[in-house]
């Protein structure tokens, strides 16, 4: 038994759902996820190269913000150092779930940024979900690509030819993003795809959603 048990079963749960529910390879490996520890500089975050289904709890890594071992034998995701970035730059973020959801991953190929479309998406991810210019999986670019994305304090983006980042101040509500984000990109291909007019939410509408998802932070 150790204190990180719990966090290590929530990551690897989340894992198995997003693989089963078509975010991941079920049969291959891909995506990672992680949580960071409350009050403390530590993360717990998934094995590299491991199809899920394969893991046990006690496989899930535990680093600190150094991306230094605290726990696990296997090597943390290639993508760690994205995590890392992302929990130091910011602070409402506890959660990460890094997927290759297909209907987002269309929009990532073709470059297009989903604008604020509807209430929930722009209560709960955020006026627009960016693109990430695109940087090698596993790269310091990327890591840096990402970093600098991250001002305009949404909860999704785009990672360009590769996949999506959803946040959240908790797993629940990270996972809650990953779907939400997907249930828009597959809205929004099917609507690019008719070649009609867009219909974006009103100036006034992204203002008053913005001032809502200040109040939230399950
Ligand atoms: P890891 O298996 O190392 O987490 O890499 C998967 C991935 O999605 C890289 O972007
Ligand atoms: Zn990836």
């Amino acid at each position: 038994m150790s204190k990180y048990d719990e966090v290590k079963r929530e990551v690897l749960d989340s894992g198995i759902w997003l693989a089963e529910h078509g975010y991941l390879g079920e049969l291959t490996s891909g995506g990672n996820i992680s949580v960071r520890l409350p009050g403390e500089d530590v993360v717990a975050i998934t094995p590299s190269g491991r199809s899920y289904f394969s893991l046990e709890p006690d496989d899930i890594c535990v680093i600190d913000l150094d991306l230094q071992p605290i726990q696990g034998s296997l090597a943390p995701s290639i993508e760690s150092g994205v995590h890392i970035g992302i929990y130091k730059s910011r602070t409402d973020v506890n959660a990460i779930v890094h997927t290759h959801q297909p209907y987002a991953n269309t929009l990532a190929i073709i470059n297009k940024p989903i604008p604020a479309l509807f209430d929930e998406i722009t209560v709960e991810i955020g006026h627009e979900v960016a693109i990430v210019p695109y940087a090698y999986s596993g790269s310091a670019e990327l890591v840096s690509n990402v970093i600098a994305k991250l001002g305009n304090a949404c909860h999704c983006y785009l990672i360009q030819n590769h996949g999506a980042l959803c946040f959240g101040a908790s797993m629940k509500r990270a996972m809650k993003n990953a779907e939400l984000l997907e249930h828009v990109a597959q809205i929004y291909c099917q609507a690019l795809a008719t070649g009609e007019e867009i219909n974006l939410l009103p100036p006034s509408a992204i203002e008053y959603f913005a001032e809502m998802r200040k109040t939230r932070f399950e």
